[in-house]
C-alpha cells in the first residue's frame, strides 16, 4: 500500500503546473477594460517620454502592441541578431527600456544584442517544456545574448559573462529597476540562461 504522504505529495506535484500560471495579476486574454486603460497611460508615457514608435500591428496575447521603426529607445539601440522584423512588443517593455536607459549608458553601453522578443512559446525548465505561458508570448520579454559599449566592443555573455563585469552590472540596472521582473542571468540560472539574459517587464495594470 503506497502511503497517504506519498500520495498526496505526488497528487499535488502532478497538479503545480495548471495552478501556476505565471501570469501577471489582472492579466486576460481578450484585454480587459483595466489591461486597454493601462494601455493608453502607458502610450501616454512612451509619448512623455519622447520615445519614436509605432502603434500594433495586432498581435496575439500582446496587450498594447507597439514597434520601434528604429530600434532606438531613451538613446538605447536594440540589435536585432536575427535579422530585420517588426519585433513587436508591448507598450510597458518600451517604457521601461526607455526609463533604464540613461543608467546603461552611464555604464557605457550603447545596445543590447537580442535574439527573440516575441514569440508564443512555453516557459521551459532545465531544457524541458512545461504548461507555463511565457512572458515573450505576452510581448513583455527580451532575450539578450550581448552588448554593444559604447567604445565599440561587442561582449558575449556566453563568452564574457565572468570576465567582463559590465555585463552583471547592466543585468543589475534591470534588477533595480520597478518597471522589470529580476533577470535571469548566468549567475542565478546557469541550466537554462547561461548564453543570454532574459530582461521582463511587469505588465502594470
Ligand atoms: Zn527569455
Amino acid at each position: 500500500m503506497i502511503p497517504t504522504a506519498t500520495l498526496l505529495w505526488a497528487l499535488l506535484a502532478a497538479s503545480t503546473p495548471a495552478k501556476r500560471p505565471n501570469m501577471p495579476v489582472g492579466w486576460t486574454w481578450p484585454p480587459s477594460a483595466a489591461m486597454r486603460e493601462a494601455g493608453s497611460a502607458c502610450l501616454e508615457r512612451l509619448d512623455g517620454l519622447e520615445v519614436t514608435y509605432r502603434r500594433g500591428p495586432a498581435t496575439n496575447k500582446i496587450a498594447t502592441p507597439v514597434v520601434l521603426p528604429e530600434f532606438i529607445v531613451g538613446g538605447l539601440v536594440l540589435t536585432p541578431l536575427k535579422g530585420k522584423g517588426a519585433y513587436p512588443m508591448d507598450c510597458q517593455l518600451a517604457a521601461g527600456f526607455a526609463e533604464v536607459a540613461p543608467a546603461l549608458a552611464e555604464l557605457g553601453v550603447k545596445a543590447l544584442r537580442f535574439r527573440t522578443l516575441h514569440e508564443h512559446r512555453f516557459v521551459r525548465k532545465r531544457g524541458r517544456p512545461t504548461k507555463i505561458l511565457s512572458r515573450h508570448a505576452l510581448g513583455l520579454a527580451i532575450d539578450v545574448f550581448g552588448v554593444e559599449l559604447t567604445d565599440g566592443r561587442i561582449l558575449e555573455v556566453e563568452r564574457d559573462w565572468a570576465a567582463e563585469p559590465v555585463l552583471a552590472a547592466a543585468a543589475a540596472v534591470f534588477a533595480a529597476s520597478p518597471r522589470f521582473r529580476g533577470p535571469l542571468t548566468p549567475a542565478n540560472d546557469p541550466s537554462d540562461h547561461d548564453d543570454h539574459v532574459h530582461l521582463e517587464a511587469h505588465l502594470r495594470i
